[in-house]
């Protein structure tokens, strides 16, 4: 090899020394071949070639680079190299090679041909550099990134899936669906909801809501619910809205609201579920209808029958044999049950159709607790009745309402705790209301059922439903107390009784005891 560009001093053997340690002292690993001879053997290699590979130079010398490549023969950039160095040319490329220990290392390799004088190709030099965290930290990346991809793969199938689910979910629901974004354009909507306002996609997708149909949304008081949505999380319960919407004309809707969010996405959407309960209302008013004709019907022969009991008394009650009279009272008895019955159930349909018609004048609260606890000693000698508190002033009621709601719980009381001989009345004054509680020691009422006792034909557990009764009662007592701008509650313990209480605003007058 020609070392005349390196001439020190004129004496071509101490260049040649010079050029050695220099090679010697490089960190990467060099390799000179010689392409003159058989099979182009190593001719050359610098002590950091003997650091990378692990081999002696002795080891090396005389011998081609692949073996260096242990096993793996048919590795793509020995191909590559092959080629290159048949044509003469340089390359990089990067190669597995082992070293001398059977350790892996991947070899960043530079092959540069030398040619002679003639232009022909005499040797070879090899730059190589030991790549293999390099090449790990790669491979770990990739392996990193298949692995990342794999998962994601497998969860945008998993949500594909879901997405589906909850799509024929979406599409099955008996309800139209909206899905609203902040400013409460239509982003989607079920066939439900085009089926039930027989419109389209292209009238409804991408509009504001309240441009839908003929304005049917256009609603103040909707309007600042879905507005305030958002920002508070407080949904749009059950507001109804009854209209004369175009294709389908006059229906009552149902509409309610809510924030969707799926796994922590979505939060800014709406989705809005609309619900035709115009049947239903109409089956509710059918029934209510019902109910106020029959209690009517059944008022009118019981009144006759109750006159015709009351004449019978006067003319033969004081003859009747001892067991007579006892079947006569009985009669008499079921006859003022009934008519209980009756009256609650006219009561009911009464309040159902705005109807209850409160006749208000000042009353002596305390007078009229002590005449109701009276009578119901007398009708309920298995129990003591205590009465606690005074209250000293008027209230501006209804009088046989009130008395009706006391009775009310009075008899529940009673009635739901068969197994105590007590019930504690307590009257107060809380700031300028009355309040009354009754509280018994029975049965009590569970958490979930506390709530639900005040609505129409609601009954407790199973045990309280075989005593007698419609679960009406308590359904008009609390009408009557918030037609009287009170409020009727309960607190009870399972199994430890329950205190029912009603507040009823005070009249300013003073009543006078003496
Ligand atoms: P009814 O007593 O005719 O069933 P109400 O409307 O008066 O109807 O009461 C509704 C339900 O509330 C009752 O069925 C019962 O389950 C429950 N309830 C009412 N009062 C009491 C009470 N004092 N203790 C326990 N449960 C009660």
């Amino acid at each position: 090899m020609k070392t005349d560009q390196f001439p020190i001093n004129g004496n071509e053997h101490a260049s040649f020394n010079l050029l050695k340690s220099a090679l010697d002292s490089s960190i990467t690993g060099i390799i000179i071949t010689d392409n003159n001879l058989p099979d182009n053997p190593i001719i050359y290699c610098n002590k950091a070639f003997e650091k990378l590979s692990g081999y002696h130079r002795s080891e090396l010398i005389g011998r081609n680079c692949r073996f260096l490549q242990g096993r793996e023969r048919d590795q793509k950039a020995r191909k590559d190299l092959r080629e290159a160095i048949s044509k003469g040319e340089s390359i990089v490329t990067e190669i597995r090679n082992y070293k001398r220990n059977g350790e892996l290392f991947w070899n960043e390799l530079h092959i540069s041909p030398i040619k002679d004088d003639a232009g022909i190709v005499s040797h070879f030099v090899g730059v190589q550099n030991d790549v293999t965290r390099r090449k790990n930290a790669e491979e770990n990346l990739i392996f990193e990134r298949n692995a990342v991809e794999q998962k994601v793969k497998a969860r945008t199938e998993e949500l594909k899936a879901n997405q589906e689910y909850l799509d024929g979910i979406v599409q099955t629901v008996r309800q139209g669906l909206l899905v609203l974004d902040p400013q409460l354009n239509v982003i989607s909507a079920n066939d439900f909801f085009f089926r039930t306002f027989k419109v389209e996609n292209r009238d409804t997708i991408g509009k504001k809501l309240y441009k839908l149909g003929n304005g049917q949304w256009d609603i103040v008081g909707l309007k600042v619910l879905l507005e305030q949505l958002l920002p508070t999380n407080n949904p749009v319960l059950d507001f109804e809205v009854e209209h004369d919407f175009p294709h389908i004309g006059k229906k009552l809707m149902l509409l309610n609201a809510h924030r969707i969010e799926l796994n922590g996405k979505y939060k800014d959407r709406i989705l809005l579920a609309i619900e035709d309960i115009t049947e239903y209302r109409a089956a509710e008013v059918r029934k209510d209808e019902f109910l106020s004709v029959s209690s009517h019907e059944l008022k009118t022969p019981l009144t006759t029958i109750k006159g015709y009991y009351q004449t019978l008394n006067k003319l033969i009650g004081k003859d009747l044999s001892p067991k007579a009279l006892n079947i006569f009272e009985k009669t008499g008895q079921q006859i003022e049950r009934l008519q209980r019955i009756i009256s609650d159930l006219l009561d009911m349909s009464r309040i159902e159709t705005g109807n209850l018609e409160l006749h208000k004048e000042s009353l002596d609260f305390d007078q009229l607790i002590s005449e109701v606890v009276t009578e119901s000693r007398n009708l309920f000698p298995s129990h003591q009745i205590l009465v606690q508190g005074k209250l000293g002033k008027t209230v501006l009621g209804d009088e046989s309402q009130l008395v009706q709601v006391l009775h009310n719980l009075i008899s529940n009381a009673i009635k739901y705790s068969p197994n105590e001989q007590k019930i504690s009345i307590h009257l107060s004054e809380v700031s300028n209301f009355a309040k009354l509680s009754v509280t018994d020691y029975g049965l009590g009422i569970a958490m979930e059922d506390q709530k639900r006792i005040f609505d129409r034909f609601y009954r407790a557990s199973d045990i309280q439903k075989h005593f007698p009764g419609m679960g009406v009662g308590l359904y008009i007592s609390e009408q009557i107390i918030l037609h009287h701008g009170g409020t009727l509650w309960v607190d009870s313990e399972p199994g430890k009784g329950a205190t029912f209480s009603f507040t009823l605003p005070i009249a300013t007058r003073k009543v006078n005891h003496e």
